[in-house]
C-alpha cells in the first residue's frame, strides 16, 4: 500500500496549511478560508470559480469574478438573468468566455439554495457525483473540486499537478483514467482520520508542490521529495501502471 499518508505530512510540514478554497474579498484580492463554507454565496462563489478555473490559471479566474464582482453580478440570481453575450464579456479573463458563460448558467440553474441544501445533507458520493455530472460543464475534476470545497464531501480531487507529480513519483501511471486516480487516492487515505480536512488540503498542497519544484520542467535537485522519486532516479516516471 503507498504511503500518502507519508508524503501528506511531508507536505503539510514545508508548505503548512493552505486554507483553500480562495474567496473573493470586498475587492480585488482573494482571501481564505478553511472547512466548510459559512453561506449559501460563498458555496456559489466556489461553485462558479471550480468552472471558471478550467484550462486556465488562477490569476485569470480572480480576474473574472472581479468583473463579476465590480459590476455587482457575481450571485446565482444575476448570472441567470443576464444574457449569455454579456456574461460572457464579464468573465472574459478566464478564456473559453463563451462556454463558460453557458456552464456558469446551468450550473446557476442547477444549484439553487434549495437544491445545495439538499445536497448539503446528502452523503451518499456516488449519488451526488452522478447529480452533479449530470449538468452540462460539470467533469470529473470540476465535480469533485465543488463536492469537496463548497460541500465538504470527501472526494479526492485529481487534476493534472496530481497526474504529474505522484507517476514521477512512481506510484502510478500518468495515462491511468480519473477514476483509476480517484481509486488509489481514496484506497490509499481510508485511515486518514478526518478525509475531508486531509483531502482538502492535500490537494491544495499538491498544487503548490507542483508550482515551487514539480514543474513542467522540475526542480528535482531542490526537491524535498527527491530520495524516493523515481523520475530523479530514472528519469521517467509511470506511464500506464
Ligand atoms: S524529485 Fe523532481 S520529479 Fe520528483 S517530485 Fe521532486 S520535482 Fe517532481
Amino acid at each position: 500500500m503507498a504511503d500518502l499518508l507519508k508524503i501528506y505530512k511531508k507536505f503539510y510540514d514545508i508548505y503548512g496549511p493552505q486554507g483553500w478554497w480562495p474567496l473573493s474579498k470586498k475587492k480585488t484580492h482573494a482571501r481564505h478560508h478553511s472547512g466548510a463554507p459559512q453561506c449559501y454565496g460563498d458555496r456559489f462563489e466556489i461553485i462558479i470559480g471550480a468552472i471558471l478555473t478550467q484550462n486556465t490559471s488562477w490569476i485569470n479566474v480572480e480576474k473574472a469574478l472581479h468583473n463579476l464582482k465590480k459590476n455587482k453580478k457575481l450571485g446565482r440570481n444575476f448570472i441567470i438573468k443576464m444574457t449569455r453575450k454579456k456574461l460572457a464579456k464579464l468573465i472574459r479573463p478566464s478564456g473559453y468566455f463563451n462556454m463558460k458563460a453557458l456552464k456558469l448558467k446551468n450550473a446557476a440553474d442547477f444549484f439553487s439554495p434549495v437544491k445545495s441544501a439538499a445536497l448539503m445533507q446528502c452523503n451518499d458520493l456516488n449519488y451526488l457525483r452522478s447529480e452533479l455530472l449530470a449538468v452540462n460543464g460539470i467533469g470529473p475534476e470540476t465535480c469533485d473540486s465543488i463536492l469537496l470545497y463548497a460541500f465538504a464531501k470527501p472526494v479526492f480531487v485529481i487534476d493534472a499537478y496530481t497526474r504529474r507529480i505522484f507517476s514521477r513519483l512512481g506510484f502510478i501511471g500518468e495515462k491511468l483514467s480519473y477514476p483509476e486516480w480517484q481509486k488509489f487516492f481514496m484506497d490509499n487515505l481510508k485511515n486518514a482520520g478526518n478525509k475531508t480536512a486531509v483531502f482538502n488540503e492535500y490537494h491544495a498542497m499538491i498544487v503548490a508542490h507542483a508550482k515551487m519544484y514539480c514543474r513542467t520542467k522540475p526542480l528535482c535537485s531542490e526537491c524535498p521529495l527527491k530520495k524516493n522519486c523515481r523520475y530523479r532516479q530514472t528519469g521517467k516516471g509511470c506511464l500506464n501502471s
